[in-house]
């Protein structure tokens, strides 16, 4: 139960935002509970306007991996500001940023910055197909990449009907250009190629699925997936949004060599401000207005305060060989939730890389989010309360990842196994 200050928030805020939330997921709907408001938020800490701490898995949804309002970060923007917070014209951050990029990401040799990941997402696919001249895109039921009509088919839970719209308002012709697979079945996406393979302009997918929990791709999976789309002049398209420059300074693609075409960034890219990029291949990249054909712009894009806030978080993550770091942290939470899972005997499967994680509660292991479905939601609802009222906070759904951060200390993540251990008395 949260505070008596934000249930009168909620209340009032329902009155006036449709469910009371800019973003649904925020809204604890999951959860059949409300959720609590902010007052701040510092290092691994958010606290509500009702005075309560809580340890913060979150991180508001991915982007918080130095904590929350890193000084370097907080300070960038207080000095960044005085020169102006928007220009409508080229400025020096944008170079750097696209450099930074260029140098960290395999795949990309330019990149155009946006304002969001579904930004990206939607200029990565009109591109894909400007550039093809073909108009069907394969995506992995579960993948979410952003609220983009054509990509709102099977995006996390919802149904997976094969080009069933997820959502009210996206027509059926756009969604029937759509083909939606399992993630993980090769054969599903060799099938498809054979019947019309010279039609296909994309395949995205997150290689790391961070949208229906967090899911592992199989030995070989992503090279399948790119030996076939060359052999058909099809764009892999790696949706790299949650797991760029988190799981690796280079993202995925780094850590499984395996290098796409085209790659989507935001969240951490943009440190806690609203950044999304895409970038790939010169040769395809050019194909976008000014150099080609391909119309994308955007009003705030390249937008200065938000890359140099977005470079500071990148620059601190390097300089401090923030991955390796995350990784042991990581190790240590994963070793103590399992240790407390087996003790208590219970069914369970632990995914996790690096910082990126989650607890599924069911003995089958998660290959796709077909087996993530099966898993025990009523337990995640009396473990997500539990953690809630002990002050942990974790995403309030069970098809999200736990994010790490810099800011947690090895204390905080013995408190959340102390945490763990009283929660399971009710799951
Ligand atoms: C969050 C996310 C998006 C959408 O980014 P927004 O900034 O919310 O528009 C796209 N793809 C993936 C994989 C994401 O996790």
């Amino acid at each position: 139960m949260v505070g008596p200050t934000s249930q009168k928030l909620f209340a009032k805020a329902k009155t006036l935002i449709p469910g009371g939330v800019n973003s649904p997921v925020r809204s604890f709907k999951n959860v059949d509970g409300d959720p609590f408001f902010v007052r701040s938020a510092h290092g691994s800490r958010i606290t509500d306007v009702d005075g309560k701490t809580y340890i913060d898995y979150v991180g508001t949804w991915g982007p918080a991996i130095l904590g929350h309002a890193p000084l370097v970060v907080t300070q960038t923007i207080h000095e960044v500001a005085k020169s102006g917070v928007s220009f409508g014209a080229p400025c020096p951050w944008e170079i750097e940023m696209a450099q930074t990029i260029v140098d960290w990401v395999p795949s990309v040799e330019k990149v155009r910055m946006t304002s969001s990941g579904t930004e990206a997402t939607m200029s990565a696919i009109r591109l894909a197909r400007g550039y093809t001249g073909r108009d069907k895109i394969i995506k992995f039921n579960g993948c979410y990449h952003g609220h983009v009509d054509h990509l709102l088919v099977a995006a996390g839970s919802g149904a997976l009907t094969h080009g069933e719209p997820d959502s009210a308002g996206v027509p059926k012709a756009f969604a029937g250009e759509t083909i939606c697979l399992p993630f993980n079945k090769p054969e599903a996406v060799a099938e498809v190629f054979e019947k019309m393979g010279e039609q296909i302009a994309a395949i995205i997918v997150e290689p790391y699925p961070g949208n229906a929990g967090f899911i592992i791709p199989q030995e070989g999976y992503l090279q399948f997936l790119k030996d076939i789309c060359a052999k058909y002049g099809t764009i892999l398209i790696f949706d790299e949004v949650m797991t760029g420059f988190r799981v690796a300074k280079g993202g995925v693609q780094e850590i499984t060599g395996v290098i796409p075409d085209m790659t989507c960034l935001g969240k951490v890219i943009g440190g806690g401000l609203p950044v999304g990029a895409f970038g790939g291949k010169a040769e395809i990249m050019d194909h976008l207005a000014p150099l080609g054909p391909v119309y994308q712009a955007g009003t705030l894009s390249g937008n200065p305060l938000a890359l140099a806030a977005g470079l500071a978080q990148l620059k601190e993550l390097d300089r401090k060989h923030g991955w390796a770091e995350l990784d042991v942290l990581g190790a240590r939470l994963e070793a103590g939730i399992r240790g407390i899972l087996k003790e208590k005997g219970l069914d369970f499967q632990f995914n996790r890389l690096g910082s990126m994680f989650c607890l599924f509660f069911t003995e089958n292991k998660i290959i796709n989010v077909d087996d993530a479905t099966g898993a025990d939601a009523a337990a995640f609802r009396r473990y997500f309360a539990a953690l809630l009222e002990d002050g942990v906070f974790i995403a309030p759904s069970p098809y999200e990842a736990g994010f790490l951060s810099l800011a947690h200390s090895t204390g905080d993540i013995d408190d959340t196994l102390d945490a763990m251990t009283k929660a399971m008395k009710v799951v």
